[in-house]
Order: C-alpha cells, then sequence, then structure tokens
C-alpha cells in the first residue's frame, strides 16, 4: 500500500509506446463522446485537455454520437479546435435505440421514478437519463461509426485532465492484454439498482459457465464502508468503476456472455422501472465475466469529473500534472473519503502484476 503513496507518472511496464515510436497512434481506438449540441462549451474544454495532455501526440480520431442530429455550428467549432487532419465523426443515434422501449409501460415507469426521485435517487424522473444508461449499457458498442473499432476512451463534457500522458494508451491496453481501464471508483445510490443482484443472480444460475473463476468478485460483495448500500441494492455493495471515465475493449463488450446478459437485463426493465445506471452495470458484468487482471487502474491519469478526483500524486509544476491536481487533495485509496470503494479494490482485488506497475 506504500507504494501507492508514491507519486506515479507513468505504468512501470517495458513496452511503453511514445509518440516517436512507429507504433503511435496505430490501435484500431477512438476517443468517444455521447453529447448533446448544447455540451458545447463543455465538451470543447475536455477536447481541448486530450489534445494537451494525450492526443496530440498520438492523433487518435474522434467520435461524436448524439440523439438529435448535431448541428452544423456544433461540427464546426469541434473542427476549429482540431487540427486539420485529425479524424472527426458525427453520428446519430437510431430512434429505436435510444428510446424507451414499447414493452415499458409509462404508468408503471412514472410512479416507479417518481418514488426513486423521492428517495434521492439522481436523474430518477429524467427520461433522457435513462435512456442514456441504457444505451451505455447495451447499445453504444453496436453503433455503425464503431464497426471497425476495437478501443474507445470515453469523454465527457465538463472533466479535467491534469496531467501529462507521454505514451499510448491505447496501444497499453493493448500490449498488456486489458480489456477495462478506469481511474475512479465509487459507492452507488443504492436504491438505483435495487433488483440488479437479484436478477444477475438469476442470469447466473442459467449461466453459469459465463462466470470467470478470476472474476474480481469482491468488488461486487465487500462492503467496507457502506453496509447499508449493501442491504438496500440485496446482496451488491454497489461498487462500481465510474465509468464516465472509461477506456474499453470491445470485443468484451461483443462476447457472448455481456451481450446475454444485456439481453436479459432488457428484459428485466430495470432500466426503467428503476434507474440502473451504465456503471453499475458494467461494472458486475466485468467483475463477473473479466479475469480481474485484466482491469487497470489508471493510477497515472489526473482526471476529474465532479466531484471525484484522481490524483496521481507527481510534483505539480514539473509540466506533468498543472495546477488543481496537487498531490494529496483527494486520494482514491483513503478510507477516507466514504464514497470511494478503490481501498476495496487495492485490498481485494489488485494483482501482483498490477501492483508492479505503479
Ligand atoms: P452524469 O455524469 O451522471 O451527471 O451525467 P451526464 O449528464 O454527464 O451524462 C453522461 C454522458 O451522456 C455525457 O457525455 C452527456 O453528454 C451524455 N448525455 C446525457 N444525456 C444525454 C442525452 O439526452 N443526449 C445526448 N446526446 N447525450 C446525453
Ligand atoms: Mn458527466
Amino acid at each position: 500500500i506504500d507504494t501507492l503513496k508514491k507519486p506515479i507518472i507513468e505504468p512501470k511496464v517495458k513496452n511503453l509506446v511514445r509518440a516517436d515510436d512507429p507504433e503511435a497512434g496505430t490501435a484500431k481506438a477512438t476517443i468517444l463522446s455521447l453529447v448533446r449540441n448544447e455540451d458545447i462549451k463543455d465538451i470543447k474544454s475536455a477536447i481541448l485537455q486530450m489534445e494537451n495532455t494525450f492526443n496530440r501526440k498520438f492523433n487518435y480520431p474522434y467520435t461524436f454520437l448524439n440523439d438529435n442530429e448535431f448541428t452544423e455550428d456544433f461540427k464546426n467549432q469541434i473542427r476549429e479546435i482540431l487540427p486539420e487532419d485529425r479524424i472527426i465523426r458525427f453520428g446519430t443515434i437510431d430512434p429505436e435505440v435510444w428510446n424507451m422501449p414499447e414493452s415499458i409501460d409509462r404508468e408503471t415507469y412514472v410512479n416507479a421514478t417518481r418514488k426513486l426521485g423521492s428517495e434521492g435517487v439522481g436523474y430518477a424522473d429524467r427520461e433522457s437519463y435513462h435512456n442514456m444508461c441504457r444505451f451505455y449499457s447495451r447499445s453504444f458498442y453496436k453503433h455503425p461509426l464503431l464497426k471497425d473499432i476495437k478501443y474507445t476512451w470515453r469523454l465527457e463534457p465538463g472533466i479535467s485532465l491534469h496531467c501529462d500522458i507521454d505514451y499510448d494508451v491505447f496501444k497499453f491496453m493493448e500490449k498488456n492484454n486489458k480489456l477495462y481501464g478506469y481511474t475512479i471508483n465509487v459507492y452507488d445510490s443504492a436504491a438505483s439498482v435495487r433488483t440488479l443482484w437479484p436478477r444477475t443472480m438469476k442470469f447466473l444460475k442459467k449461466h453459469p459457465e459465463f462466470i470467470n473463476p478470476n472474476g474480481a468478485f469482491k468488488m461486487l460483495k465487500e462492503n467496507g464502508q457502506k453496509p447499508e448500500n449493501f442491504d438496500v441494492a440485496n446482496g451488491y455493495s454497489t461498487c462500481h468503476f465510474w465509468t464516465n471515465f472509461e477506456i474499453t475493449d470491445l470485443d468484451f463488450l461483443r462476447s457472448e456472455p455481456y451481450q446475454k446478459y444485456m439481453d436479459f437485463l432488457e428484459s428485466q426493465d430495470g432500466f426503467y422501472y428503476e434507474r440502473w445506471g451504465d456503471a453499475p452495470v458494467r461494472s458486475v458484468a466485468l467483475s463477473l465475466f473479466a479475469d480481474k487482471k485484466q482491469i487497470h487502474w489508471f493510477r497515472d491519469i489526473g482526471y476529474y469529473h465532479q466531484p471525484y478526483i484522481n490524483c496521481p500524486g507527481s510534483p505539480v509544476g514539473n509540466n506533468r500534472c498543472h495546477n488543481k491536481c496537487s498531490p494529496g487533495k483527494v486520494t482514491p485509496w483513503s478510507d477516507l473519503d466514504i464514497e470511494n470503494c478503490q481501498a476495496v479494490w487495492i485490498k481485494y482485488i489488485m494483482t501482483e502484476d498490477e501492483l508492479n506497475m505503479y
């Protein structure tokens, strides 16, 4: 654990691909952003940070998705801030994929979500948020613009990237055989996922062969600082990868266990009668179906999305980490931060190989 208190600049592996390496920028990858036209200001700010800390060195394409048409103004403003040769794709999402399906009973939805809202579940009564969570859970990786893409780095409006990243993170995923990379782990609002775990158990009874014997089960079952969540969520700790940052091998999402699980969850209606987030859904799937050693904590990536930060603790002012991410500000392994479940990952799940990278 002491090694984790030392600042980190990048993972200690020998196969990092630098900007001047012929392999730099050659992964089948894209930076991916689901946004609305009105998010333009905040997504531009996120893109500029992505460019400054990482992508101006590696030139990965951007893919923007929207349930509405992007306006010419939106597209022009994005093009204006990026180099001319950067590949930029704009796509819309089929309404049949995005919208609440016919099978959902509207009255049941309204009553159920009103109740969840009164219990403090965020966005419970916002239909578009349910659509978004469902889309990021079960559909985004099937979008035609991602057909030839293996890795996506999800970029949200309004985030900050604090530190320079001097290696190709997609190549890092590829060369180190990682399926998923995250920066922050937190507990969820338990009332949003009351039935997710019991339903998942039903699915596993039908498909025990999908369980990976080296899964990150403790992440789901270790209730550490939030025992009350464990009760409300009926046996799930609610610890999840905070998916607003995620670097994903889409082949994992396209695999049979993940897809069958998504079909099953869809049949259980919890994206609407509850407010299952894409984060707990993705995290449960990863913890059950993936080998834990294929999940990587990008401890070195200084990342902020309101209200949490992952700060690698590199010295400020050495041109690597810019202000605001001062060491020790919020350390994700701290037991003091009650919402944080990174300590669980470190104590019970992290493999020797992962630890050696830090
Ligand atoms: P939060 O991080 O949970 O507060 O949720 P956000 O509002 O940041 O939404 C998550 C992501 O989905 C962001 O990238 C948003 O831009 C995007 N998003 C959310 N709702 C919609 C929507 O209705 N349409 C589109 N196109 N994008 C959305
Ligand atoms: Mn967000």
